[in-house]
């Protein structure tokens, strides 16, 4: 079957007492026992529940394929997921992050995970000498996020797992951005995937939700399933009804994401008033080439320097009006945001800078509102 298909049947959720078409929701926290055994597998909602259950066999299937072993854990934001995988090491592990991760996953390790023993570096990942340079004997996890955020640099998740594996180091790629429509890093050799659902897997903005998928339930996946149960951090059975609703749609929705933000881009790449754009989809980019072979969608996401620094750019934000201005990304509808406010002091994201979610609405209707905030600003 194809991504298509499995999207709307890989979780076998239906109802045989009922023939409901769409999952049951399980909201009981307890489950029946039989004298001394669980005739259903269920114990209670913190270990196993069995609408969690559902997402996560679709979540495998949709990362792994339908033949793999892949197994999923889903937790209660892609954050949880982020630190599940973090937890799964020894403290005096050395771990090798992107110098642009999500902010959030720089903030974890530098403030949660550096203290508590974690040995941490940051490096530009789309340079693979860099990467090689900065492993250390003691290098047990590689994180990878392509594209990334915000500057949507790619990095070659197949050479970067060859370079980890040779020192019996593990890769964790962040999916978020691509889906698992565009890009499959268990194919390309990654160990590990995490992905905040609340981003395109649900798709409408209203569920918050991450999730880790391992190649194989192996023991490094047995821990990352110890520490959901035992930690707690785990999705409720609505969020996964949700999430689970959303992702029937993601195949179609990224070719919608991808069709419009590739004509956003050719756009913006034309404006007087702007000096950049960062879309993977534009061959001018620095990552075109690795992104083609890596990803089957260049997906929804670009972001676009304007001239005239934070000023002109924060303006541009404050004259859209199809645009809403907000955080978050990977919704039908189309988002704007001056990201090196939303990052804080620390951040390295140039001032110039906006982050574009690109959503659902006619792309016209998007090029229109962007070339009137962008008149409107740059008039003074
Ligand atoms: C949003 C996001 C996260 C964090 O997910 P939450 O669900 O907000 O905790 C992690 N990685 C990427 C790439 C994201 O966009």
């Amino acid at each position: 079957m194809r991504f298509e298909t499995l999207a709307i049947h890989a979780d076998h959720s239906k109802d045989p007492a009922s023939g409901d078409v769409t999952p049951p929701l399980h909201l009981s926290t307890t489950f029946e026992r039989e004298s001394s055994s669980n005739p259903h597998g269920y114990v209670y909602t913190r270990t196993e529940n069995p609408t969690r259950a559902a997402l996560e066999r679709l979540l495998a299937t949709l990362e792994g394929g339908a033949e793999g072993a892949a197994e999923a854990a889903a937790f209660a934001s892609g954050s949880a997921a982020t630190a599940a995988v973090f937890q799964s090491l020894a403290p005096g592990d050395h771990v090798l992050a992107p110098s642009d991760v999500y902010h959030g996953t720089a903030r974890q390790l530098r403030t949660v995970f550096a203290p508590w023993g974690l040995a941490v570096d940051f490096v530009d990942m789309s340079d693979l000498a860099a990467v090689e340079a900065a492993l250390r004997p003691n290098t047990r996890l590689l994180w990878v996020e392509s594209p990334s955020n915000p500057l949507l640099k790619i990095s070659d998740i197949a050479a970067i797992c060859a370079l980890a594996h040779a020192v019996d180091a593990v890769v964790a790629c962040d999916n978020t951005w691509a889906t698992p429509v565009a890009q499959r890093p268990l194919e390309l050799g990654a160990d590990l995937v995490v992905h905040s659902t609340t981003k395109y897997l649900g798709g409408h903005s209203d569920t918050l939700g991450g999730a880790v998928v391992a190649r194989t339930g192996d023991e490094r996946f047995a821990r990352i399933r110890q520490i959901q149960g035992s930690l707690g951090a785990v999705l409720s059975p609505f969020d996964c009804w949700l999430t689970m609703r959303g992702v029937r749609t993601l195949a179609y929705r990224m070719r919608g994401h991808t069709e419009h933000a590739l004509a956003v881009a050719r756009f913006l790449a034309e404006h007087a008033a702007v000096e950049a754009v960062h879309y993977p989809g534009l061959p001018t980019h620095a990552g075109h080439a690795v992104a083609a072979r890596q990803m089957s969608l260049f997906g929804g996401m670009l972001s676009v320097q304007t001239h005239g620094g934070a000023e002109t750019a924060m303006a541009v934000a404050g004259a859209t009006h199809i645009f809403t201005r907000a955080t978050s990304l990977g919704g039908v509808e189309s988002l704007i945001e001056h990201r090196a406010s939303v990052e804080g002091p620390e951040s390295l994201t140039p001032q110039n800078l906006l982050r574009l979610s690109i959503g659902l609405e006619h792309p016209d209707d998007l090029i229109e509102d962007l070339d009137q905030a962008l008149r409107t600003a740059t008039r003074g």
